[in-house]
């Protein structure tokens, strides 16, 4: 497949007809993951902690990805009951970005359907769009929840046996999917550091350089 991006110009100049490449990213996942806290973050370096659950739009910014330009389209898609409506993202995209939260084994197993819906429509219509798998929400690690089932819970005191991490999937079991998949993968958190969330972006675009 031919890429869709012109050659480097000098200086990063481009003259006044040349259409800008576009880049399509859909941000797919289940309800809660952080889709919307991730678009937001990217767009506006903010976090918005409440955000409308049902809310479904596509934006635009105009990025420059290794000193070249791009107008990337952000998808911040909002699935009601998982990926059985998928077609208005599965032909538009040309990355996908599958968000689950680490503290919430739920969305991991609901992203695993993503997956396969993805390697599904690409085995169909033969092509391949890259697929970027990212455990959201890095920063519960540091917090600690009290398990329910702890006898001790009530105490003033909480040893550390009774009050296991927020994480709740490992970053092995991230990494391991996304190779099972063949996705690039990373931890992000909406709420901390841009830089982090803008890398997962712009390396989308560079995955669709690349094809
Ligand atoms: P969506 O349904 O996938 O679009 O999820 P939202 O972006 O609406 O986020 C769901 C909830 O998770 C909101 O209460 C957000 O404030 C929260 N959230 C999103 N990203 C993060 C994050 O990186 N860290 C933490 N702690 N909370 C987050
Ligand atoms: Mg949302």
């Amino acid at each position: 497949m031919s890429s869709m991006f012109g050659k480097p110009r000098a200086g990063g100049e481009r003259p006044p007809q040349t259409p800008l490449a576009e880049c399509n990213v859909a941000i797919l996942g289940c309800q809660g993951a952080g889709k919307s806290a991730l678009t937001v973050k990217f767009l506006t370096k903010r976090f918005i902690s409440e955000y409308d659950p049902n809310l479904e739009d596509t934006y635009a910014s105009e990025e420059l990805v290794d000193q070249q330009p791009v107008l990337l389209k952000v998808m911040d898609t909002a699935d009601q009951d998982g990926p059985g409506n998928c077609e208005r993202y599965l032909h538009w995209a040309s990355a996908f970005l599958v968000v689950y939260s680490i503290d919430n084994r739920e969305s991991f197993e609901g992203c695993q359907r993503y997956l396969e819906i993805l390697a599904q429509h690409m085995r169909g219509c033969q092509c391949r769009s890259p697929v970027l798998l990212l455990g959201n929400k890095l920063d519960m690690e540091q917090y600690r929840a009290v398990s329910p089932a702890c006898p001790r819970r009530k105490d003033k005191w909480m040893l550390p046996w009774c009050s296991p991490a927020c994480r709740q999937v490992p970053a092995a079991e991230g990494m391991s999917l996304a190779r099972r998949f063949g996705c690039l993968f990373y931890e992000v958190s909406a709420c901390q550091d841009f830089v982090g969330v803008q890398h997962v972006f712009h390396e989308a675009v560079r995955e669709v350089r690349r094809q």
